[in-house]
């Protein structure tokens, strides 16, 4: 029924369309536009509403208000001049007010202010018959203040004359699509925004960046950063597949990658090597995920160049793992390796040995010849053991002039386990023995070899190195140049080692040392006495220095021992100097490297003598040769300062060490003493008698005084005797003695 009154009602603005001229004369201005139509509007309003009354039958008029009130859409009469006149119950709902509150009110106060000349073009049309009906959206504000948007069609009612008798204006309530208009709007600017975001982001990405179909993983679309990367064209790479391109250097990466994405949907940073359109290789760090497209499922893959990375991430490698003057692995790679051979060798149920290398004599090649002329060495030393190894054996630099070789796959723990081994080792010592030629220069060196083997026990990495390393020291105290192979014994010398430690410290604490005298002798009458420590050890009696020097050099407890022997030295030849036939004797005390080498050693001898009250004139330091090469300046300036004071140097185990003229030439000494050892061959050897005597002649060169150690028979003093040393020590006269029988044992003083 409405939608008939709605039909009729457009019809009608049709109908009365044509009728306009009327109204032509109303002026309108826009700048004064309240004033002028209103006032107009006004006059012909009043002369039109009593007319609506003349409107036809009373079946019709009921038909009318029937539609008019029960219309779907909003129906609003307005005089000329705005006023509302009349408007049905649907226009009350849109605006919230209702009917009365709004009849006889100006449509305009309904209209936002920013929204009222919007309808004014409209009413001229319409009043002036150019336009038969307008149609328009607009805001009203609703009674509760808000806004809401209508779609107004508005055409103007005229009486049979064409006079224009009011505004009759259907509104229909359009907020709801408004809403949603808004809505997409937003949502398509956004979309547009992010769009153009995303695209800008794909495009300018530092990274690679490409799509691809997941079905058959053809190209889509690919960035700028690909192609560049790449060194294709865009259009050599859409519609293609990364196979087809031949992009992965390893396929299986492809498969990785594809397996991660089946399982996760997204595959991160996995790192894979790709093919460049001229056949480089490079490393590329890749992010893939699958999202869809328009319905088809897609592969984005991101990937950045990492080759920069990898190279500084294999030289980073190389100079933590290997050693740069060799090149050869070092120490942390090697612990690293030894892990994986014990882990390897336990699940192949096989033996493996780690060899323990260490030059003999690097320490005078380096410090004589230089460090140039040393680091050559090592280098040639590192490539005879390589040479004398297998490809699959582990070679290493352990660091200074240790090196370590692994040996894996000896088969079941036996006898040919260690003969295999063993045979290596041989091999190595062989060509470690063959002389070499350096920056012009020969020199020589050997090797000590000591192995372990491992695979077998539950064996721990820094255990086996301890092992091999303990073998390398048995062979060292042997005799050099030899291989040994770890036993338990030795775990057993090693512990008992450890205890022997603790009981020196607790030793020097508790002062259990006592200096030992052993006399000098020269043309018969006694000149000096050598003081040699001994070890009052509470349960296994008077200890010997072999049984506890070497670990307190190693230990460091040499240098607070060392101090004490200085002090009782002093001691004794204060003690001496009271006694008419022991006021001449001299005292030699033996000095180790790390106390000599002590910042402040000079001043602790000098304020031991003060204190002592000793004479300075009557100490003698014996020192050895291995303590020279180590720094010859330094040594010479500590020399030459207490030389100063009156105290005087011995070179002790003469022959034994380096023996060099050059810097022997320089050593402010006083002494020097022959080695027990050509003493004790030289009557049935030629060679050490021949030592002997270049040594009498160049101590005579040197203008120093020479005394012969460890002279024990007759024999050995009268062949001295004719080279021309006149000075002995040795079993012959005394052993050491304690001072008590030092002193009874001196001429003139046997009771
Ligand atoms: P050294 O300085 O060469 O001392 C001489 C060693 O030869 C002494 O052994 C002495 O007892 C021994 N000896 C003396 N005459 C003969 C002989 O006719 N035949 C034989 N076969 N041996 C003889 P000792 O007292 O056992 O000392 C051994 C080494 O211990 C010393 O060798 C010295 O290097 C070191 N030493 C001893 N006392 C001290 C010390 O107070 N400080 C330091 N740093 N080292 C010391
Ligand atoms: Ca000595
Ligand atoms: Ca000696």
């Amino acid at each position: 029924m409405h939608k008939d009154s709605v039909f009729r009602l457009h019809l009608g603005v049709g109908v009365f369309g044509g009728f306009m001229s009327a109204v032509r004369n109303i002026h309108v201005c826009r700048g004064d536009h309240r004033s002028s139509v209103d006032t107009k509007a006004a006059e012909l309003g009043e002369a039109l509403v009593p007319e609506q009354e003349q409107l036809p039958s009373e079946q019709y008029e009921d038909r009318y208000r029937a539609s008019f009130d029960q219309a779907a859409v909003g129906i609003l009469h307005t005089s000329l001049q705005g006023q509302i006149l009349k408007c049905n119950q649907c226009f009350a709902r849109i605006v919230g007010y209702p009917p009365h509150e709004i009849v006889g009110a100006n449509f305009q106060t309904l209209t936002p202010p920013e929204d009222r000349d919007s309808g004014k073009a409209a009413a001229l049309a319409l009043l002036s018959g150019e336009a038969a009906s307008a149609s328009f959206e607009k805001r009203y504000i609703r009674k509760d203040g808000k806004l809401t948007w209508v779609l107004l069609t508005i055409s103007i009612q005229r009486d049979s004359k064409g006079v224009p008798l009011f505004f009759l204006t259907m509104v229909q309530d359009i907020e709801a699509r408004k809403l949603a208009e808004e809505r997409l709007a937003a949502a398509r600017r956004a979309l547009q925004v992010s769009e153009a975001r995303y695209r800008t982001a794909f495009q300018m990405s530092l990274d690679s960046v490409n799509l691809n179909r997941l079905r058959d993983g053809l190209y889509i679309e690919c960035n700028r950063a690909f192609l560049e990367l790449t060194g294709y064209t865009r259009e050599e790479v859409v519609g293609r597949t990364s196979i087809d391109l031949k992009i992965w250097a390893d396929v299986r990466d492809r498969q990785r990658m594809l397996d991660k994405l089946g399982e996760h949907g997204s595959c991160r940073d996995l790192e894979a090597q790709f093919r460049k359109k001229d056949g480089q290789v490079f490393w590329g760090l890749m992010s893939a995920s699958v999202i869809e497209l328009e319905g088809e499922p897609c592969v984005l893959s991101v990937t950045r160049d990492i080759s920069d990375a990898k190279l500084a991430e294999k030289e980073i490698r190389y100079l933590a793992f290997y050693d740069s003057l060799t090149e050869l692995p070092n120490r942390r790679y090697l612990m690293d390796h030894l892990a994986q051979a014990v882990a390897a060798s336990r699940r192949n149920n096989s033996q493996a040995a780690l060899l323990f290398i260490d030059l003999d004599n690097f320490k005078v090649v380096n410090d004589s010849l230089g460090h140039h002329v040393g680091d050559l060495l090592l280098k040639e030393v590192s490539r005879r053991l390589t040479a004398c190894s297998r490809s699959v054996d582990f070679v290493a630099r352990v660091g200074g002039d240790e090196f370590a070789v692994i040996l894996e796959g000896l088969g079941k723990p036996s006898c040919e386990a260690a003969s295999a081994a063993k045979c290596v080792a041989d091999k190595i010592l062989g060509s470690m023995r063959l002389p070499y030629r350096i920056a012009e220069r020969d020199c020589a060196t050997t090797v000590s070899i000591g192995i372990t083997f491992f695979g077998q026990q539950n064996d721990d990495v820094s255990e086996i190195l301890r092992q091999a390393d303990l073998a390398m020291y048995q062979a060292k105290a042997a005799s050099r140049d030899v291989v040994r192979f770890f036993a338990p014994e030795l775990q057993a010398a090693a512990n008992a080692r450890g205890e022997l430690e603790e009981e020196l410290r607790l030793a020097i604490r508790k002062r259990q040392f006592l200096l030992w005298y052993q006399p000098q002798v020269n043309h018969g009458s006694v000149i000096g006495a050598e003081a040699l420590l001994r070890w009052k050890h509470p349960t296994r009696g008077i200890l010997a220095p072999a049984e506890f020097i070497s670990l307190a050099e190693e230990t460091g407890l040499i240098v607070p021992l060392g101090a004490h022997v200085l002090e009782s030295a002093c001691r004794q030849l204060a003690n001496w100097s009271r006694s008419p036939n022991l006021s001449s004797i001299s005292i030699a005390v033996n000095v180790s490297a790390r106390q000599f080498r002590q910042v402040d050693f000079v001043e602790r001898v000098l304020a031991t003598l003060k204190e002592t009250g000793a004479d300075p004139c009557l100490l003698k330091l014996e020192i050895t040769e291995t303590m020279l090469v180590e720094n010859l300046e330094e040594t010479i300036t500590i020399m030459k300062a207490l030389k100063t004071h009156g105290i005087q140097f011995s070179l002790d185990d003469f022959g034994t060490g380096y023996s060099s003229l050059t810097y022997l030439k320089r050593l402010p000494l006083d002494q020097l003493k022959i080695d027990r050892s050509f003493v004790r061959d030289m009557v049935a050897d030629p060679t050490s008698g021949a030592i002997a005597k270049a040594i009498v002649s160049l101590s005579q060169a040197m203008d120093v005084s020479l005394l012969a150690e460890g002279v024990e028979t007759e024999e050995q003093r009268s062949f001295l005797d004719r080279l021309g040393c006149h000075s002995y020590q040795g079993y012959l006269f005394s052993p050491p003695v304690d001072p008590e029988m030092f002193r009874q044992w001196l001429p003139g003083n046997q009771p």
